[in-house]
This record gives structure tokens, sequence and C-alpha cells, in this order.
């Protein structure tokens, strides 16, 4: 059996440094978006999402790049990862949605609470809290896709199981997570979210050799050790459902809960992507900005032409942001450009 001391460090090491991953690209959105008052202009706020869809993509790649180093790390102390690896596909890792859908959420969640009468610092808290969740989200969906890819290149890895992260977790491990951690998956599983404070990751099984079921034990060994016996029984005692989410696939909820499945709310249901489906997100992507940015540039023209251009400050703090955001969406189309000359022609 392989060496657990090491193989925990790496395990600790990894997802500490995907937290960091996710403070530093929080640090930059909440930064980008910190004074923006252009709640009335979807433009402008399209290309506010545009470079929050740009900096998500390279806090993605990084976190599959950590993600890639860490599971073949593991892996060699297995005895496996003895094959080349695919090249690195840093799609968004959502299904049936783009990332400018979901970074513009966090914008028409502030709408939508100064709407229904919340204070204005109300209202950026709602909107700090969904940036915050969706962008945490983003990035533990690049980990966990990335896993499960190293997982099926490698033919001496037919199972894994989810690690839980008592370390990091402020509030405790929840018994959601416990309960699917005693659980082994197949190659064809990926692993169930349930909300973005979840700090389950995950690692390859190897002919039998199982670490993760070993850190696991001595985790809750120790959980068990603080909690007492009542809350331990509480934690095991815990009864899990999986349900399909539609931009997030498998997800844990308690059983019992209700769950409105992406049927239920009139949204396509979940598929696991494939080239085809994520170069039709690419192009979908692609045509909604570049229209955007010709509204923006029409508009930015006729606002600049007019002779009440600078005779006011609004309509100059106005021209200014949009100005930045047609910025914006033309850095983004060049990213998304680069990505389409580089997935495969359905
Ligand atoms: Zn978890």
């Amino acid at each position: 059996m392989a060496s657990l001391d090491r193989i925990q460090g790496m395990t600790e090491r990894q997802a500490q440094q995907r937290d960091a991953i996710i403070v530093k690209l929080l640090k930059l959105l909440l930064g980008l978006w910190d004074g923006f008052d252009r709640w009335d202009d979807p433009e402008t706020i399209l290309g506010m999402a545009a470079r929050s869809a740009t900096l998500v993509d390279s806090s993605t790649m990084s976190s599959r790049l950590l993600t890639r180093s860490f599971q073949t790390a593991v892996l060699r102390e297995l005895g496996a990862a003895k094959q080349a690896l695919p090249a690195v596909l840093n799609s968004y890792p959502r299904a049936n949605v783009t990332a400018t859908e979901v970074y513009s959420r966090p914008a028409t969640q502030f709408v939508f609470a100064r709407r229904s009468g919340l204070t204005f610092d109300e209202s950026m808290d709602a909107f700090t809290k969904r940036m915050t969740e969706v962008a945490t989200q983003d990035v533990k969906l690049a980990d966990r896709e990335e896993s499960l890819r190293i997982f099926q290149a490698d033919p001496l890895v037919n199972r894994w199981r989810r690690v839980i992260h008592p370390e990091l977790s402020k509030s405790g491990t929840c018994g959601l997570c416990v309960v699917a951690a005693q659980r082994v998956y197949t190659t064809d599983d990926l692993m169930q979210m349930h909300g973005p404070s979840c700090n389950c990751t995950t690692m390859g099984i190897v002919a039998g050799d199982d670490p993760g079921y070993r850190l696991n034990d001595a985790d809750l060994k120790k959980i068990y050790a603080t909690a007492g016996s009542t809350a331990a029984a509480d934690l095991q005692n815990v009864r899990i459902s999986i349900e399909e989410h539609g931009e997030l696939g498998p997800v844990l909820i308690k059983q019992g809960n209700h769950f409105k499945t992406a049927k239920e709310a009139g949204r396509p249901e979940y598929v696991a992507p494939t080239p085809a489906t994520i170069r039709a997100g690419y192009e979908r992507e692609r045509a909604k900005v570049a229209a955007s940015l010709t509204d923006a540039d029409d508009r930015y023209a006729a606002m600049t032409d007019s002779v009440k251009f600078g005779a006011d400050g609004s309509t100059t703090s106005a021209a200014i942001a949009l100005f930045r955001s047609a910025k914006y969406m033309r850095e983004y189309l060049a990213v998304l450009d680069k990505k389409l000359a580089a997935s495969p022609a359905s």
C-alpha cells in the first residue's frame, strides 16, 4: 500500500491551493465590480460579465493544472499514471449555460433586491454572495471535471472515492459529504456537488489500494472524537439522494428535501459535455457577445457624437463605462476565438 502520509500532504495541499485560486479570483471579480453603477445598462453589464468570464477562464485553467499535477502525483504513488494525458481542455464547466449568463446573475440579483425594497447595502451583499457562490462553484467544477478525465484516461484506475477536508471547513464537514465519502464511484460517475461550501475532492483507487478510504477514516475518527457520540450518530444517519441539476450535473441532497429538477424548472437537463456541446456553447456565447458589442459600439458612437457629451457628468461616466465594457467584450471574444480555433468542428 502507498504511504498515507505523503498522499495526505498532497491532498491537503491541493485543497488548500484550490482555495487560494478561489480567493484570488474573488478578489479580482469583486474588485472589478466595485463601484459599478450602470445597473440599467445591459451592454455595460454584459461587458462586465465578459471580463468576469475571462478572469474565471484563467482561474479554471489554474484549477485544472493543479488538479492534474495532484491527481497524477497520487496515481504515481499508487503505481499508476503511466500514460501521457490528453491536452487540457479548459471549457466552461457548467452545462446548458454560458459564462456571461452566469456572471450576469449577480447583477440581476442586485437589481431584483433593490426592486424588492432592500437597501443599497443589503442589495450589494446579495450581489457579493451570488458572485462568491458562482465563482467558487466554477473553480470546483473544473477540478471535478479534470479529476474524472484523469481517472478515465488511466487504464489502471477504475474506481475513485470522495475525500472530505475537515481541515478546511470552519463549520464542520456536512453529513451529506460524510455519507457520500463512504461510497466508491466508477469513472463514469461525476462527483456530486452540493453547494459552494463543500470542500470535497476526489482520489483514485488502483488495484484495490484506496488511500481515500484511509484518509476519510482517520478524519472521521477525529471528528467523532471531538463531536461526541450523538453528533457522530447524526452525521452517520443522514440519508442522501442524488439529483441531476441542469447546469452542475449530479448534486447531493438530503433525502426528503425538495429539489427542483431541470425538467420541473422548465430548463434543459444536464448532459455531460462532448466536443460538440462545448463548441456549440462557444458559438452561442460568441454570437451573443458580438451582437452586444455591436450595440455597445453604436451607442458609444452616438454618445460621443452628441453635443451633450460631457455637458453633465452622468453622460460622461455612462460613456466611459460603456467604452470599458466594449473593450472587455473584445478581449473575451479573442479568448473565445482561440477556444473555437482549438476545438474540433462538429
Ligand atoms: Zn463535501
